[in-house]
């Protein structure tokens, strides 16, 4: 089975506005407070990856250029 691509996020770009957990059809992505951003707010996550297709909607919909998906 080929290896799929999956999302990577870059939390110095990101400004956690939550778009790509809404344009991710798969539910693969929570947005869940890891204290990983620069903000007190929730940032999103691969929260299930078996679910990610690697359909790259969310790296279309990030309005800051913060997702890359990629193997
Ligand atoms: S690549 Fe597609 S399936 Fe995977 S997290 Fe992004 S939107 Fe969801
Ligand atoms: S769409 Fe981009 S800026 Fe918004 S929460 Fe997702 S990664 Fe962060």
């Amino acid at each position: 089975m080929a290896v799929r691509e999956k999302p990577t996020f870059n939390y110095d770009l990101c400004v956690a506005c939550g778009i790509c957990m809404h344009a991710c059809a798969f539910g693969s992505i929570e947005m869940t407070h890891t204290g990983v951003g620069k903000m007190k707010k929730a940032y999103p996550a691969l929260d299930r990856p078996d679910t990610c297709t690697g359909c790259r909607q969310c790296e279309q919909q990030c309005p800051v250029g913060a997702i890359m998906v990629k193997v």
